[in-house]
């Protein structure tokens, strides 16, 4: 056994992750007054939420009409109902109030003339049920929202005396034996000391798992830790096989360009100089969903109208807007498409490729951030102790594709919600759970092998295997074939782990071993992901199968349920929830405007 000292710190509440879900939930547990510890692995303002650029979507009605009602159709409508009802409705209804309060909270904002917050048209957003005009839902600091509201969280959790444990690594969960959890045990990477933290209630915020992929837009961090703790805790990830390809990262380095620019009045063109996208959708054209634009991108390079001398991608025009608009609006993506793509946006287009940007799935939980661990008896079963939020949970309110600006108000609303049921279900009065040292001793364990690994790959080497796996077999269409055989191929590549080569065994700032337990969090991720979408028998959302073109609601309306054993993938399936919170008499949505329905744009 491996012997490791430790130091023990009990708290009311652990908040894993310091990016925009695991703030707001840091901030609003500490406001009720409750102990709370926020653990991250990288400097709170550094996590991926920095990098959001386009905004977050509240039907504030500052630039037209809207209301909750119409933005929870498109919710339901874009998750091409996948989606639980219940959570989101909760996230349309409370979208408003959390961006008030981030307002109030002093995220600075852009503004209209009269002096409200500005808000521009994204993909998939609409007036009257999808039957009038875009609607100009999503609240923006120019394209820079994302960094914005991480400061203000930040500043304002220090405020409330939060507690920040940063560049601490979470390894693992502490599981006690009836199954609730009771703390997480962490690595201090600059200094090598090790970290127990007890506490009543564990939220995981770790984020998405991006890197999975060989070509993705979000941060090297994005190594879905969350997703990784939770399968090998025994408990399962939900609705993996849905990844979002964003329609427009810079063709080659990936980097986003944010929706943004098409809501500001971006097109895409082809080889032909074609606006393609008035053929696929006559009605919102360029602010169709994403994974509707990404296939039509595909389709146009399938059909040999790509771009550049390989015609192998797609141009995004800018150059038409008022230069005084791009600075004022754009000025980020201007930037990147300088220094990545190396072109002038107020002269040439944008080369650009659908690159992955989102995990729909997660770690299943109800819309208080509950995890959730399905049994025969009750598929809403929740896990005591332990939550999750943000890209790193499935709560699900994107379903299978996700609307663009739905992720910051998602990350806001839910770690409200969280920090509204922990102020409900912790007892601040009690002693925090005492240390199960059994099993952190099994944690030390399974670090001391990797630390000491001796096999014959190294980390790098395996995460490139993993990555092309994931991006050539799981991609933006998929087929039987290509599905079978990313199977068959990960299921030779995961045993790999087992003869992983870790050249440093050093305890301070050992990058080699923080890798490898990165890439230990993502085989997971991608084994659930690609099992999960050989499976699933249909077309919905992300999941594009050329082989299985129709939606199938009676058969696969249902929430893929993965369950790890080692690189083993158990799959089950759990219901949707299909009844949203209130009724139309209550003033809720009429059940007949979120019936499942051919999904046109
Ligand atoms: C380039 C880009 C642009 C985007 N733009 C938009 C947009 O305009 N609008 C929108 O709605 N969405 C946007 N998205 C999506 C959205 O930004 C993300 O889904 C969201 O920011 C995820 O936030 P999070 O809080 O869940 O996780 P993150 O912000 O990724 O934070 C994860 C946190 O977990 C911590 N962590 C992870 N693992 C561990 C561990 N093992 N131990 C300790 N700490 C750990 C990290 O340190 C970090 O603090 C964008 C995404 C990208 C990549």
């Amino acid at each position: 056994m491996a012997a490791y000292e430790y130091e023990t710190h009990d708290y009311d509440v652990v908040v894993v992750g310091a990016g925009g879900a695991g703030l707001r939930a840091t901030l609003g547990m500490a406001e009720q007054g409750l102990r709370t510890a926020c653990v991250t692995k990288v400097f709170p303002t550094r996590s991926h939420t920095v990098a959001a650029q386009g905004g977050i979507a509240a039907s504030l009605s500052n630039m037209g009409p809207d209301n909750w009602q119409w933005h929870m159709y498109d919710t339901v409508k874009g998750g091409d109902w996948l989606g639980d009802t219940d959570a989101m409705e909760y996230l349309a209804r409370e979208a408003p109030k959390a961006v008030y309060e981030l307002e109030h909270y002093g995220v600075p904002f852009s503004r209209t003339e009269e002096g409200k917050i500005y808000q521009r048209p994204f993909g998939g957003h609409t007036t009257e049920f999808g039957e009038g005009p875009p609607v100009q839902r999503t609240c923006a600091a120019a394209d820079r929202t994302g960094h914005a509201i991480l400061h203000t969280l930040y500043g304002q959790s220090l405020k409330n005396n939060a507690e920040f444990y940063i560049e601490y690594f979470a390894i693992d969960l502490i599981m006690s034996e009836d199954g609730a959890c009771t703390g997480v045990v962490c690595w201090k990477l600059d200094d090598g000391t090790m970290h127990v933290f007890n506490a009543k209630s564990v939220v995981l915020a770790t984020g998405g798992y991006g890197r999975a992929y060989f070509n993705c837009t979000s941060a090297h961090t994005c190594t879905g830790d969350g997703g990784g703790m939770v399968a090998r805790a025994g408990l399962p990830l939900q609705d993996m096989e849905f990844v979002q390809f964003h329609p427009t990262g810079v063709f080659g380095p990936g980097m986003l360009i944010t929706e943004g620019a098409r809501g500001e009045g971006g097109y895409l063109t082809n080889s032909e100089g074609e606006r393609f996208m008035e053929r696929y959708a006559p009605q919102y054209k360029d602010l169709a969903p994403r994974d509707y634009v990404s296939r039509s991108m595909t389709m146009e390079i399938r059909e040999g109208r790509g771009v550049g001398p390989n015609a192998d991608h797609i141009h995004l025009n800018l150059s038409h807007l008022p230069a005084e608009a791009l600075h004022l609006r754009l000025p980020g993506i201007s930037e990147t498409a300088r220094i990545f793509a190396g072109v002038d946006v107020t002269k040439e287009p944008i080369p650009v490729l659908p690159t992955v940007h989102y995990n729909m799935g997660g770690i299943p939980t109800n819309y208080w951030g509950e995890v959730l661990n399905p049994t025969k008896d009750d598929p809403n079963a929740v896990v005591p102790g332990l939550m999750a939020v943000g890209e790193a949970a499935c709560a699900s309110v994107h379903g299978a594709n996700r609307l663009g600006s739905n992720s910051l108000i998602d990350l806001v609303v839910f770690g409200r919600a969280a920090a509204i049921k922990a102020g409900k279900v912790v007892d601040a009065a009690s002693a925090a759970p005492a240390t199960n040292t059994k099993e952190v001793d099994k944690v030390f364990d399974r670090f001391d092998g990797l630390r000491h690994a001796s096999g014959a790959i190294p980390t790098a080497d395996l995460r490139l295997e993993m990555q092309k796996t994931m991006q050539d077999d799981a991609a933006v269409f998929r087929t039987d074939k290509t599905l079978k055989e990313g199977v068959v191929k990960m299921s030779r590549v995961a045993p790999k782990l087992a003869d992983l080569k870790v050249t440093d065994t050093s305890l301070v700032w050992n990058t080699d071993l923080m890798e490898t337990l990165e890439l230990t969090n993502l085989m997971p991720n991608a084994l659930a992901t690609i099992h999960g979408a050989e499976a699933r028998k249909e077309s919905r959302g992300a999941h594009a199968s050329e082989d299985h073109p129709k939606r199938d609601d009676k058969k696969w309306r249902v929430h893929t349920i993965a369950r790890m054993t080692g690189n083993k993938v158990k799959l089950s399936y759990r219901p949707i929830i299909a009844d949203p919170l209130t009724t139309e008499k209550e003033g809720g949505i009429s059940l007949k405007k979120i019936a499942p329905k051919a999904r046109t744009f």
